[in-house]
């Protein structure tokens, strides 16, 4: 009876003592190490088996840090569009096609935007595509939220309502040990985006002019959320050169309501923005929707917006 009293007690105590050591290791780990790229260090790991890795390929920065932000050190991404380029042209490379082969899950836009990554997709087999339009369409119920505009990201209320919890769903159906890890992340990710809208708020509403002219038409959601107005973009769809006509048009438009700063951007051709903004005595902006590694004051989400937001400042204050 002693003996096995003696038994229970030992058993007990080493209980403790593990779950103990599984406490602070889980308290340590998140911030001790930076994952490779070091933005995804403020994310937790914890209970995550550190031999599972989900591979995840997006065609565009903002998706891909965005998945970071959640994944945390369970994901490796890679973003498929170099730094200044256009999603609307672009060619992806032989070896993309293999990164993208060898994913567990590729996520792009849709929406006409970089619809090129279907191909891509259906080549590897095990490969789950996931299509941020379609999804978002299929969960719509009132249909109002959506236009057939497919530059989503520019939001951050989207991003933490709709974009963030959908990517998070996709990365616990892939790896379901690591569920309690990514809604940890995502709600702190969310805390950090009503942040940023709380400030994008306050910076819009001071701002004495509300109508711009754009490069092309990637700020609707943006606009839509901050009471801003576009009045026109310079192609009158992603990728079209803007026609004399157009150009004398835009001119006008500008005159009509004040705009003295045409908001171009670093992955389009600028001359004709610059030539618009010559004729009406004002000068070019540079808006950036994608940012991307490298490229400074741009390499997170959060950071890419908050960029956008003091350049509409600039132009619109
Ligand atoms: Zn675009």
């Amino acid at each position: 009876m002693m003996r096995r009293r003696t038994v229970a007690f030992l058993s007990c105590l080493m209980t403790i003592a593990i779950i103990l050591i599984m406490l602070t290791a889980g308290c340590t780990s998140p911030t001790g190490q930076g994952g490779p790229e070091g933005d995804a260090k403020n994310r937790t790991t914890e209970g995550l088996p550190s031999e599972r890795t989900v591979k995840v390929v997006a065609t565009i920065f903002p998706l891909a840090d965005i998945i970071k932000q959640i994944g945390g050190e369970a994901v490796e991404v890679t973003t498929l569009l170099a730094p200044g380029s256009s999603p609307h042209t672009y060619e992806p490379t032989v070896e993309q096609a293999r990164a993208v082969s060898e994913a567990d899950l590729m996520v792009f836009v849709g929406g006409g935007l970089d619809n090129w990554a279907v191909k891509l997709g259906t080549a590897g087999e095990k490969t789950v595509l996931l299509e941020i339009m379609t999804s978002l369409a299929k969960e719509e119920d009132s249909g109002a939220a959506f236009t057939d505009n497919p530059h989503i990201w520019v939001d951050p209320v989207l991003v933490k309502e709709r974009i963030a919890p959908l990517l998070c769903g996709a990365l616990k159906s892939l790896y379901p040990d690591g569920a309690a890890s990514f809604e940890e992340n995502l709600k702190s990710f969310q805390q950090e985006l009503d942040t940023l809208h709380k400030e994008l708020s306050e910076l819009t509403a001071a701002f004495s002019q509300k109508r711009f002219i754009s490069f092309h038409s990637a700020w609707h959601y943006f606009a839509r959320r901050y009471g801003l107005q576009e009045v026109a973009s310079v192609e009158e769809f992603p990728g079209k050169e803007p026609s004399a006509k157009w150009l004398e048009e835009l001119v006008k438009l500008a005159d009509l309501h004040n705009i003295r700063v045409i908001l171009a951007e670093p992955q389009l051709g600028n001359r004709a923005a610059e030539v618009i903004a010559d004729e009406i005595g004002g000068k070019v902006l540079l808006l950036d929707p994608l940012g991307g590694e490298g490229v400074p004051g741009r390499e997170s989400y959060v950071e890419l917006i908050r960029y956008n937001a003091e350049i509409f400042r600039q132009a619109l204050q």
